[in-house]
């Protein structure tokens, strides 16, 4: 015999504990009871209230919150890629409003203003991210006309951005250049004509082609007399990395960066906010004046620019490249430079687990073939869905039969979370 099942409404009160709204509780009580009464149900009272306690746990992990990342990736794309803090009070802000003369002012006179100067470029624009970005500027500059891109450089980046279907999106004609290993010079030269608006470069960011390989520069790019657009998509402001006390580290050897894109004769560039930029979601048109103007005027512009939060994060970010002190204040690069003895020494400090030397990566569809060394603690057989039950969630990967908590990612002020987490 089994007791009637307690109503739903008595249920949701018993789960106030859990801190979610009464019609959250609700949902799960009705869940709980629906099983109880459904094929193969029949649970007892407490069965229910255990059901439905369960069933609300699970909704509470189903919002946005923090977690620590030990997966040793740094971009990571499930974890919303670089870490930024946000960290202010309800408040307004000069958003649209010129301070000094109290008229109507722009979104983008401060982070996209300042951006624009650590690019070098006459000018910036941001926007939601790289995707729009890039659709933006085809749209603004090539509807109708067509684009010459490498055979090389038509991409896809993981999440179903496909550069062909972009700039079908955008209206532009894509008239495909070379072939996939080698394009030269004269492949763009034979494919300009009238009815070419532009030349695309794209960074093969997320692969690379190697052995018999030939691509086009932007500096010779820039000599065929078409705008050069350059997608950049991981974003690294400054090939020297002004702001690294040791200079750029090898592993970053290759990578283009928007200062030298801009230097070599791009019209425009295009990058994420939140890859190698470590800064949030957002996607920035740097170049010429006259062409990011014609972007901003476009009314997709306003379909696709950021909100006020996001740019006072961009622009915690731009201030921190202009101090260039970006390798202490963006935690993407401090996170990056970490000596892997420091890591190791911390990862002792936890006191669980061995403790092994790893391998972080970059991530977030950038740096492919570049393992960063490092260290972390290692725990026997899989404990990751355990550890993702902890308070804050750990998220980490199993290699080789064992789960690595990789240290380059985690902060340190979260080393006793994770020591608590990693506690047999
Ligand atoms: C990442 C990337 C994009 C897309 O940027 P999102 O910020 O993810 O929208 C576009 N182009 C390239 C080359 C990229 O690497």
């Amino acid at each position: 015999m089994t007791g009637r099942p307690p109503s739903v409404d008595y249920i949701a009160r018993q789960l106030a504990g859990t801190g979610l709204p009464h019609p959250l509780l609700v949902d799960a009580a009705r869940r709980a009871v629906s099983m109880s009464s459904g094929p193969g149900g029949q649970l007892e009272p407490e069965e229910v209230l255990a059901e439905a306690s369960r069933v609300a746990w699970e909704l509470g992990r189903g919002l946005l919150q923090p977690v620590i990342n030990a997966t040793g990736v740094l971009l990571h794309t499930n974890l919303g890629r670089a870490p930024v803090a946000v960290d202010r009070p309800a408040g307004y802000s000069n958003l649209e409003l010129d301070l000094v003369t109290g008229r109507r002012g722009d979104r983008s006179d401060h982070a996209a203003a300042l951006m624009a100067r650590a690019c070098g470029s006459e000018a910036a624009l941001v926007v939601n991210n790289g995707a729009a970005a890039v659709l933006l500027a085809l749209t603004v500059l090539a509807a109708d006309r067509e684009v010459l891109v490498s055979r090389g450089e038509l991409v896809e980046i993981g999440g179903g951005f496909r550069v062909p279907e972009v700039l079908a999106q955008s209206g532009a004609r894509l008239v495909e250049v070379g072939t996939t290993n080698r394009t030269r010079l004269a492949d763009y030269r034979a494919a300009a004509g009238p009815e070419t608006a532009l030349v695309l470069k794209v960074h093969t960011s997320n692969y690379t082609i190697r052995g018999f390989t030939e691509s086009v520069e932007v500096k010779e790019l820039a000599g065929l007399g078409l705008p050069v657009i350059a997608d950049l998509g991981s974003g690294l402001l400054d090939a020297r990395c002004p702001w690294l006390a040791g200079g750029p580290p090898g592993w970053l050897a290759g990578e283009p960066a928007a200062v030298q894109t801009l230097a070599a004769g791009a019209a425009l560039v295009t990058f994420s906010g939140d890859k190698l930029l470590g800064g949030p979601q957002a996607g920035i048109i740097a170049g010429s004046r006259d062409l990011v103007q014609r972007c901003r005027r476009h009314p997709l512009a306003r379909a696709l620019r950021p909100g006020g939060l996001v740019l006072e994060a961009l622009q915690e970010v731009a201030l921190s490249y202009l101090r260039r002190d970006a390798g202490r204040t963006v935690p993407l690069w401090r996170m990056a430079g970490t000596p892997v003895e420091v890591l190791r020494r911390r990862a002792e400090a936890i006191g669980a687990g061995e403790v092994v030397e790893c391998e972080s990566v970059m991530g977030g569809g950038t740096l492919p073939t570049v393992a960063i060394p490092s260290a972390g603690v290692a725990l026997p057989g899989d404990v990751t869905s355990g550890l993702r039950r902890a308070s804050p969630p750990v998220v980490a990967h199993v290699r080789d039969g064992r789960t690595i908590c990789d240290l380059r990612t985690v902060f340190e002020e979260q080393d006793q979370a994770l020591a608590k987490a990693l506690a047999p």
